[in-house]
């Protein structure tokens, strides 16, 4: 995987700036082909999505020829809807954030056209743009073409997709002729294929060459989180697995460093790795990440190019990569010298298609999860302090602290003994945050995602239910106090929990249904929000997991694994 940099690409140095302020490390593999053939003058195709670096793809190149001095419109680019042309007009503005002069105008349907109408007296030179609205303002006159020498289609299969090919037909043909036109599209369908063979001249395709690549055998889940809450999410997930080393992957330096700061702040051990760091402090960093004082290295792709360490758990992709290949290099950072590994990949909106069509090139499985309520973590966090106490109590002699403890019983009127207990226990377990996630329902299943449409018919939606009521319940025989007796017994963990409305009961019936296994062998169900663990001999658990592949519980979809022993 090659690196471009930025100032590789001869770029304005205002642009430099520009981009390095927005703490972009290296140009995406899109922009290291596009904006290149752009800058020559050439027309493009460009094939990527959401995700990908594809505005500042187009943008770059695109303000590279923008005249402030000019206060003539000089760019349109269309988009499909309006959020997509408020997002686009940000990235833009802040990539011209250092060029004086020029203004640019998101415009669509919906927003009060006189205020549009002044805006583009104002000496607009770059015009972002809904089809339908951009036509009425030409019509108006209040869009004139003579000086426009680009256009650019932003997502142009959404546009055909939303009934606006006639539109962009009847803008395209209103142009001057001398113009350079770039296209930006996810898929290629006819339609999209035959505008570019009416409305480019020669256009140049650039699309990121897939090369084939080896998956990593590696526990892969993912999360639908809100920009708010990932911090939080990924901290329960540090709590509830308790990875000792793991690697948590941003797109840019800036992210970089207020993870780390995040993380700082709520006790973590962590640092950050990225390419403003000096040769010494990448190396200190590195050697605390080795010798295990720093747990969680967090890193842009291109500065954890040749990390070679092999005892990291986990892996978080704290952003979405931009790139098919860079979540394969990510994810093997994981997993390696035969042990186990686990990657978690943070989804925010529209990302979600980005993941999919990774989950399908990569031709690998991204489990969707709920993420986990404080209760869920709180009953783990418990359960592992109780283990903890249950080896003291069998392996030293407590008598000195048994006797404390009978004095203070004794002379504190209203005090138990379990009373101490709890409030130590309380101890132990730090400081809770107020549960202010919703970690309701885990996430749309990668695979439903086209036959439910773009927006899911609403599928992704949260139902608002809290899950702060749903401490985990037992069933069948408590596991906790004779673990060591449970050799015989294997944990296994069911990704479904209360708040999918299921019961203990549910679950017995799935296992011993689908295998035949009698429902006395299955031992404790131990039910969660959201999971679920269930204990069953060991020499039935592959086949229980074999069973269990394809199965359905209350009409949904489970999915089964051994219990990691060392996280839950
Ligand atoms: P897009 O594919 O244009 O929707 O961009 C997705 C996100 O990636 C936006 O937040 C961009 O600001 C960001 N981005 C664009 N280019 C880069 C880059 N070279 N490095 C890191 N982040 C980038």
């Amino acid at each position: 995987m090659e690196t471009v940099k930025f100032d590789e690409l001869q770029l304005d140095d205002r642009i430099l700036r520009a981009v390095t302020d927005m703490g972009f490390e290296a140009a995406s593999p899109i922009q290291a082909q596009a904006i290149p053939v752009q800058m020559e003058g050439r027309d493009v195709v460009g094939q990527a999505q959401t995700g990908t670096g594809k505005t500042a793809a187009f943008g770059i190149p695109l303000l590279q020829k923008i005249d402030p001095r000019s206060k003539k419109l000089q760019a349109i680019a269309l988009c499909p809807t309006r959020e997509l042309a408020i997002q686009v007009a940000d990235e833009i503005r802040k990539l011209a954030k250092y060029m004086h002069g020029i203004k640019v105008l998101p415009i669509y349907g919906g927003q009060d056209i006189v205020r549009q109408i002044r805006g583009l007296k104002e000496g607009t030179q770059i015009v972002i743009g809904t089809p339908g609205r951009v036509m009425d303002h030409m019509r108006r006159k209040t869009i004139r073409c003579e000086h426009i020498h680009t256009v650019i289609m932003d997502e142009a299969d959404e546009m055909l997709n939303m009934g606006f090919l006639e539109d962009m037909e009847t803008i395209l043909s209103q142009l001057p002729e001398e113009r350079q036109t770039v296209m930006f599209s996810a898929t290629m369908p006819m339609e999209i294929q035959n505008i570019a063979r009416r409305f480019q001249k020669e256009p140049v395709t650039v699309k990121v060459v897939k090369k084939e690549l080896t998956v990593p055998k590696v526990t892969q889940y993912y999360y639908e989180v809100k920009p708010k809450t990932k911090v939080e999410v990924m901290c329960r997930l540090l709590d509830m697995y308790a990875p000792r080393l793991s690697i948590a992957f941003c797109n840019t330096k800036r992210q970089v460093d207020e993870l780390v700061q995040e993380l700082q702040g709520r006790g973590y051990f962590a640092e950050g790795l990225h390419g403003d760091l000096k040769q010494m402090q990448r190396d200190r960093v590195m050697n605390s990440f080795r010798n295990g004082t720093t747990e969680i290295l967090v890193a842009t792709d291109v500065a954890a190019r040749g990390i070679d360490v092999d005892n990291v758990e986990a892996v978080f992709n704290y952003d979405i990569p931009q790139d098919d290949e860079y979540y394969v290099h990510r994810i093997g950072r994981t997993g390696r010298a035969g042990k186990d590994g686990i990657a978690f990949s943070f989804v925010v909106g529209k990302e979600v298609y980005k993941l999919r069509d990774i989950q399908r090139y990569c031709k690998t499985k991204i489990i969707p999860q709920a993420i986990p309520s404080l209760d869920d973590i709180t009953t783990i966090k418990a359960e592992k302090i109780m283990e903890q106490v249950m080896e003291l109590i069998r392996e030293t002699d407590l008598t000195k602290m048994v006797n404390l403890i009978e004095r203070t019983v004794l002379t504190e009127e209203e005090c138990t003994s379990l009373d101490v207990a709890a409030a130590l226990l309380k101890l132990s377990m730090g400081e809770e945050n107020e549960d202010i996630i919703d970690s309701g329902r885990p996430a749309r299943s990668l695979d439903d995602l086209d036959r439910y449409g773009r927006d899911g018919g609403g599928r992704g939606r949260r139902d608002g239910r809290s899950s702060r009521d749903g401490r985990g319940s037992r069933y069948g025989r408590d596991s906790r106090y004779d673990r060591e007796d449970r050799d015989d017994m294997a944990r296994l963990f069911v990704n479904i929990g209360k708040s999918q409305n299921i019961r203990p009961g549910d679950v017995l019936g799935a296992v011993a249904g689908e295998t035949g296994i009698s429902g006395k062998l299955v031992g404790s169900i131990d039910m969660y929000d959201n999971y679920t663990f269930v204990e069953v001999p060991r020499e039935y658990a592959d086949a229980v997991l074999r069973a269990m592949k394809d199965v359905k519980i209350k009409g949904k979809n489970v999915h089964v694994e051994k219990a990691n022993t060392r996280g839950r």
